[in-house]
């Protein structure tokens, strides 16, 4: 068992480990391995023997242990507990109708009450002052439910460990858009939901042109109203440029990627966006430490691709397994889960594994490598998928699917880039493929009560390898949580500690792109940005990225009004 960070301890402690009655902790972080471990492997028995289950017990607890894996936050505080909702991400609709809106409040209440997060698109819903009965009364639009079911987040504690996250989506040809794009605003903040506008390829042909773009009751199908699609398009870009809300996707870019076209088309994600699925869909994640996956060949470290090829079936294996031992909230959702046994594997620490390579996140190189990567996880992670279902069977939707009749596959997609916001923390290392937001950081917790400070533990390694690391430099890092101004270093070691604002919002693009190119479900990135970035320039990355086959965007200026869960330097 790998030693666990202060840290980590203290992130475990706090959420993770089983508590008695009284809240007092009552498990070791290697029981909670081993709790989960068990259960996952339990699935094995419907296939094989116990001995099976034992031996996949074993492999499951070393990479759990070793934190060379690991899943989803619901999974670790879930597994073995008896609340065995082990999924982050959950998709629900919205109909159009006063019985249809409550059912899936109180259905999201309850997936949120396990710890999972829950997206929403609200373009089914009749437009604000449309006709709700014969007798004349007005429906108070979908952004007033919107609030609604922010306002019921703010009551349901996830897991009763934190606040209720949410994905709340309108598409650009409801005649409320102008509304929803407001909501994100300083004054009027939705602070359980992501914002983002649903943009269609026709959308942008007509901005190209400055065509009128129709507004259309979703009710009756008629057009309501003609406007700009210009003036659209700058209200979106000023809100993501004044509080980092509304975010875009693209939902011809998801419907062209979608593997089961004849169960729907999708139109929403989970929260944070990595995730788009058919209604009553939910899917489990989990993450390779990239940082544990590196050797030194000829005295230079590399990519150590024999053992990331070793780990990715096992993780396949434990997320299929995941959903076998899976408790749903309810039975549409258990369907629809099982029909088309969705996984998400991604990765951590990608800017921590950049820097042990000595390759600037802003590079060429970097990008490269990132491509080069996730077509080596996609690839083999559909051959685990393949080797399943020899045995276990395709997923039932398979014969309607885009993988029939070639193809049996056991999971209808295999990987997502998650933002492993929390398991990030635990493994010690940085989240998800972003850039260090800083070299040293303060941290508050989702619930914003308590702080965790530390020096970026890769940028010491760096430094002292390098030996470089002066009582001096240390203390300006903790300072400023930046080396940028540092007279110690040369201006390669320089580029390589840059920093999430420090690097040209287009490398950031470029990784999201290399990435998404071989990510079956879809990539969560924050696109940071300088204090001083201007509308228009969001509205040349949102173009670039529609271009480039994004699926969604989030932009952070900084300075901007959203919340931040992360502060650069000690000192702050
Ligand atoms: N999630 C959530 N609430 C949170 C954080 C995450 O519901 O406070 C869900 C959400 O669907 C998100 C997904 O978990 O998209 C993955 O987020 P992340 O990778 O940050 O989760 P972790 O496993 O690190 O907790």
């Amino acid at each position: 068992m790998k030693q666990l960070s202060e840290n980590s301890i203290r992130v475990l402690e706090e959420r993770y480990l089983v508590q008695d009655h009284s809240g007092k902790v009552i498990e070791t972080p290697e029981e909670m391995f081993l709790r989960v471990a068990k259960k996952v492997a339990s699935a094995e028995l419907k296939w094989g023997k116990q001995k099976d289950a034992d031996y996949w017990e074993g492999q499951f607890f070393r990479m759990m242990s070793e934190l060379d894996f690991l899943p989803n936050s619901t999974t670790l505080m879930n597994a073995g507990t008896g609340y065995g909702q082990l999924s982050a991400c959950f998709v629900l609709p919205v109909r159009d109708s006063l019985s249809g809106i409550f059912d899936t409040l109180k259905m999201a209440a309850l997936v949120q009450q396990k710890g999972g997060g829950t997206g929403f698109n609200f373009s089914k819903l009749r437009p604000k002052g449309d006709r709700v009965s014969k007798h004349g009364g007005t429906s108070s639009g979908p952004v007033s439910f919107l609030e609604l079911f922010n306002f019921s987040s703010d009551h349901v504690k996830q897991g009763g460990k934190r606040l209720g996250a949410n994905m709340g989506i309108m598409n650009v040809d409801h005649p409320d858009i102008f509304e929803f794009m407001r909501l994100g605003s300083k004054e009027n903040r939705v602070r359980h939901f992501n914002l983002s506008v649903g943009i269609t390829d026709q959308f942008m042909k007509h901005l190209e042109t400055d065509k009128p773009w129709s507004l259309i009751n979703p009710r009756t199908q008629k057009v309501l109203n003609k406007v700009s699609p210009k003036a659209i398009w700058e209200e979106l870009i000023f809100g993501a440029w004044e509080s980092g809300n509304p975010g875009v996707i693209f939902l011809d870019t998801i419907n062209s990627k979608n593997p089961t076209p004849n169960q729907g088309e999708i139109q929403a994600t989970n929260p944070c966006g990595e995730v788009p699925l058919l209604p009553y869909e939910s899917c489990n994640l989990g993450s390779i430490n990239l940082t544990h996956f590196i050797k030194s060949a000829k005295g230079k470290s590399i990519p150590d691709w024999e053992r990331i090829g070793e780990i990715i079936p096992m993780a396949v294996r434990f997320l299929d397994n995941v959903i076998e031992v899976n408790h749903f909230p309810n039975s549409k959702i258990k369907k629809a889960t099982l029909s088309n046994r969705k996984i998400g594997l991604g990765v951590m620490g990608w800017a921590d594994f950049l820097i042990q390579l000595g390759i600037p996140y802003g590079s060429q190189e970097a990008v490269d490598l990132g491509e080069e990567l996730m077509r080596f996880i996609n690839e083999k992670s559909h051959l685990a998928s393949q080797e399943l279902a020899k045995k276990r069977g395709s997923f039932p939707n398979w014969e309607e699917s885009v993988f029939a009749p070639h193809t049996p596959i056991r999971n209808a997609t295999l990987t997502s880039i998650a933002p492993t916001g929390t398991i990030s923390l635990i493994a010690n290392t940085s989240s998800s493929i972003e850039p260090l937001f800083a070299l040293a950081f303060e941290r508050r917790n989702v619930l914003g009560e308590e702080t965790l400070q530390t020096i970026q533990p890769q940028v010491l390694n760096f430094l002292q390898e390098k030996g470089l690391l002066s009582e001096e430099l240390k203390q300006k890092i903790a300072e400023d949580g930046t080396c940028a101004d540092s007279h110690e270093l040369s201006e390669k070691d320089k580029a390589i500690l840059q920093t999430a604002t420090e690097i040209d919002p287009i490398w950031h693009l470029k990784h999201q792109v290399a990435f998404q190119k071989f990510t079956d479900n879809a990539v969560s990135k924050t696109i940071n940005l300088p204090a001083s970035t201007k509308p228009e320039d969001i509205g040349e990355i949102y173009l670039q990225a529609w271009k480039e086959g994004v699926k969604g965007l989030t932009v952070f200026r900084t300075d901007s009004g959203r919340e931040q869960m992360l502060y650069p330097g000690l000192k702050t």
